[in-house]
């Protein structure tokens, strides 16, 4: 499963990939090819950084469902009770 969000960088407009787990409202990362800090914020005026949040946001959600559904199908491979 891919991990990681796009980032378009304010400065350079060079899109670079960054692990959705650091993908977080007030985080600063810096941008890989010009090296400038970015603040990620959902208060940001950039369109494409509350795009970023967005995308981290929602795979960090589905990594989480994987989980729960990984768990549950454990569990639904235990005996189960005979029904009367
Ligand atoms: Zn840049």
């Amino acid at each position: 499963m891919d991990d990681k969000v796009k980032i378009r960088c304010p400065a350079c407009a060079r899109v670079f990939r960054e692990k959705a787990g650091r993908i977080r409202d007030g985080v600063q990362v810096n941008c890989q090819n010009c090296n400038k800090l970015i603040t990620l914020t959902k208060e940001t005026e950039d369109p494409f950084l509350r795009k970023a949040l967005k995308a981290a946001r929602e795979l960090r959600a589905a990594q989480d469902a994987a989980v729960f559904a990984a768990t549950y199908s454990r569990a639904a491979t235990a005996p189960k009770r005979e029904m009367p």
